[in-house]
């Protein structure tokens, strides 16, 4: 016999089935092919790699829909060239999906970002965040020189997304592609969760690729 939820989960539970039935009809109401036509195929232009943060959903904070961005998310969106899943995502996304735009999206405020830069253990997730720790070691001086702790914070936040994307710059099919097609591009973003805005910090794709030959 499953366990009965608690009258709280039940009505959060229902809440999210009902909110997902107004929303299917929402879409139909002015399109009736919209799911008949987004079942056949998918060719979204951008992949994202972001963080699994709740209260950082690329879908609805760019206002895309269903279809257009391919999306991978973990813990302060690391990039490691050793997780399966990661490399899946980028090698379907790359030679399948033909994706043009490779996005890494870190944000302001990140919870695992914090946790890599507090000195402290946490088990099973200091593997996953000693990924992110690297990053801070090589970026001891500068960030120490910062006093403000969630000032530096969000300057590691900012540093990771760009060591994070030139991991991306190792992966021999984008690399490859990208020489070859002029795409995927690798883009670096973060998020402001302060003022809700994206910002692009212009990541030097061409420059990178310089200095890793
Ligand atoms: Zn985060």
């Amino acid at each position: 016999m499953p366990k009965k939820l608690s009258q709280a989960d039940q009505q959060m539970y229902d809440r999210i089935f009902q909110q997902n039935r107004d929303w299917a009809d929402g879409k139909t109401k002015h399109d009736r092919m919209f799911f008949k036509e987004h079942f056949k195929d998918q060719d979204p232009q951008f992949l994202y790699i972001g963080c699994s943060d709740s209260r950082v959903s690329i879908g609805d904070l760019t206002g895309m829909d269903i279809g257009e961005i391919f999306v991978h998310r973990n813990i302060a969106n690391v990039v490691s060239l050793e997780d399966e899943n990661i490399m899946a995502v980028l090698q379907y996304g790359v030679e399948i999906l033909k994706i043009k735009h490779i996005v890494v999206s870190g944000h302001h405020g990140c919870g695992g970002i914090e946790a890599a830069n507090s000195g402290k253990h946490f088990g099973r997730m200091d593997s996953w965040l000693d990924k992110i720790r690297e990053v801070r070691f090589k970026n001891k001086e500068v960030l120490d020189s910062i006093r403000d702790h969630s000032l530096q914070n969000d300057m590691l936040a900012e540093m990771n997304v760009i060591a994070q994307c030139e991991k991306l710059l190792e992966v021999d099919f984008i690399r490859d592609s990208y020489f070859e097609k002029g795409y995927p591009m690798v883009h670096a973003w973060v998020y402001d969760m302060r003022t809700g805005l994206l910002h692009d910090m212009e990541f030097d794709m061409d420059g990178c690729l310089e200095k890793l030959k």
